[in-house]
């Protein structure tokens, strides 16, 4: 299985600067097979970028999309109107479920909405510090993975990536904390089995589980070498582009 490292550049970036980052990045990185380098502009960017970026390096993805394919759903962007721009997208991440109200229903019909449009999602879940204060991980993660992924069917299931991203480590989170290697094991196994008695162990071993949460140049290492991590989802240190060729670079070594 290749290992993902995706940025996600979230709210920020005009649409000039995302094109000289790009640039920037497309000039120092080199292409490894088994490195899957994805980054996630904002939505303004992704037509133009689409056009300057060079696929065997790097692959665009969305930050959202509407499960409607068309119709009067005012200020939304669908998965079917970006979907000759980018090869993923990204679905559920905690910003859009706790900030902008996103359900688990909203989220599955956009894995599905993604799925149907040719690009794979990367459904993003993980518990809150209150919620994993009173024990529910295990019942959050449960219901986010299983309920984002039903309305998937076998044949797809290796159409999609799962990003375990626990909110209390994530860096703009107030109070963030950093998650240890054996925080993310526990949580990374957990959905390993849940995929596997739901899917059967060969269809699950294809979907690719990621780490994402302050990860940075110098904790990538650390976090790449849990077992059962596939790959980084990277957000703050995503936007410099000599750090994120760096965190590259340490997957590269790591997969050697
Ligand atoms: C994210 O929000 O997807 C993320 C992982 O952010 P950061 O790396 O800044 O914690």
């Amino acid at each position: 299985m290749k290992t993902y490292i995706v940025g996600n550049w979230k709210m920020n970036f005009t649409v000039g600067e995302s094109s000289l980052y790009l640039h920037k990045l497309l000039q120092r990185i080199k292409t490894y097979r088994d490195i899957e380098v994805v980054v996630a502009p904002s939505l303004m960017a992704l037509q133009p970028l689409s056009l300057q970026v060079d696929r065997r390096k790097i692959k665009l993805s969305a930050q959202n999309a509407y499960f409607q394919d068309f119709g009067a759903y005012t200020g939304e962007v669908s998965a079917s109107q970006i979907r000759s721009l980018v090869d993923y997208c990204i679905i559920g991440h905690s910003e859009r479920r706790h900030i902008l109200g996103e359900t688990n229903k909203d989220v599955r019909q956009k894995v599905a909405a993604v799925i149907r449009n040719g690009m794979t999602p990367i459904l993003c879940i993980g518990e809150t510090a209150e919620e994993r204060k009173n024990g529910e991980t295990t019942d959050i993660i449960r219901d986010q993975l299983l309920s984002g992924l039903s309305e998937v069917s076998s044949e797809d299931l290796d159409k999609i990536i799962i990003a375990y991203e626990p909110v209390w480590a994530i860096s703009t989170t107030k109070a963030a904390k950093m998650a240890t290697p054996d925080d993310i094991k526990e949580v990374l196994d957990l959905i390993h089995k849940l995929l596997k008695k739901t899917y059967g162990e060969e269809d699950a071993e294809k979907i690719p589980v990621l780490y994402g949460g302050s990860v940075k140049a110098t904790n990538a290492e650390a976090y790449l070498s849990i077992p059962g991590c596939n790959g980084l989802l990277i957000g703050g240190a995503s936007l410099i582009a000599p750090e994120f060729n760096d965190i590259i670079e340490i997957a590269k070594q790591v997969r050697a």
